[in-house]
């Protein structure tokens, strides 16, 4: 049950709906544009009534698995005391993660930042060289990245399409589809794609989405793309060990590198 238009309404526009697919595949009835009123026990479950379309409908069932997401946990700090400025979405801090009071700093699921482990960490890091070393260094949430555990699994570094698109960047994508690779047949997993978006400015890899049965063993190699502001150029050297997932990163390269070269006789390039 979900109050949006779409599941997943965070994850690339491409990807989410293969995720959507297999989830009704697998028996799963998802509703969409619905708001819950409220949930009430009752004997051997739960009555969870709805309002769609206006009209009010009561759902039972076993259990119910609440996932509405989560907001930085401030009570008992007395941040008042300390004067530290703060909203409901966390800590107010600058891009040195520094708070309202320059001295104390703060970060991970505390500040108004994508609340990962890993992004966490990131900014610890940050922080603690910013405390000790002499050039402070800035946060740079453009290169995090995330992978949903799903079934396809989804893996999003740096900028997807849409994000991309919002901001007002000049991008094109260019797509390698798993229907036809080695290593998906073999595992008979093929539905999925590595997708690239590229900033036609100056051909930077900004973002890269894969949808795969193992998108998360290719996480790290997005990562480092991204975070390195590689080239398609780049990558054009590396060898890709066959047959692997992995693979999909030469080979869209190839497609870029391909593209540039028709451009420049002319004809036409990404989407
Ligand atoms: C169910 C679930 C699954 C998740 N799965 C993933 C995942 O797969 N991958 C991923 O990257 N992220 C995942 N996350 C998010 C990840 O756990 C958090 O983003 C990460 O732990 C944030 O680190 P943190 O140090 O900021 O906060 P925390 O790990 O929450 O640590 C904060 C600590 O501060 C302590 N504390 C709180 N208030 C006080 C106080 N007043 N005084 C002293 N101590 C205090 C708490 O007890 C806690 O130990 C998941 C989160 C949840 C809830």
């Amino acid at each position: 049950m979900e109050r949006g238009e779409r599941i997943l309404k965070h994850v690339d526009e491409d990807a989410a709906p293969a995720v959507q697919k297999r989830m009704i595949e697998r028996g799963i009835t998802i509703d969409l544009n619905l708001s819950i009123e409220r949930i009430d026990e009752k004997e051997g479950g739960f009555a969870v009534t709805i309002t769609q379309n206006g009209e009010t409908k009561t759902i039972e069932s076993e259990k119910v698995l609440l996932a509405t997401g989560r907001i930085a946990n401030l009570d008992g700090l007395n941040l008042d005391a300390a004067g530290v400025a703060y909203e409901r979405h966390g800590v107010t801090v600058n891009a040195m993660l520094q708070s309202s009071q320059p001295h104390i700093f703060a970060c991970g699921d505390c500040i108004d930042a994508p609340r990962f482990a890993h992004t966490a960490s990131y900014e610890a890091g940050i922080v603690v060289h910013n405390m000790f070393a002499p050039h402070p260094q800035k946060v740079d949430f453009d290169k995090n990245g995330w992978v949903l555990f799903s079934d396809p699994q989804v893996t999003q570094v740096g900028l997807d399409e849409a994000t991309a698109r919002k901001r007002g960047i000049d991008v094109s994508t260019y797509s390698y589809d798993y229907a036809v690779d080695a290593r998906a047949q073999i595992d008979k997993a093929e539905t999925g794609f590595l997708k690239f978006v590229v900033d036609n400015d100056n051909g930077i890899i900004v973002g890269i989405t894969i949808l795969s049965e193992d998108a998360a063993s290719l996480a790290g190699e997005a990562a480092l793309i991204v975070a390195r502001r590689l080239h398609a150029m780049d990558l054009l050297g590396v060898i890709h060990p066959h047959p692997t997932l992995s693979e999909a990163f030469g080979k869209v390269a190839q497609q870029i590198f391909f593209a540039s070269m028709m451009q420049k006789r002319g004809g036409s390039h990404g989407k």
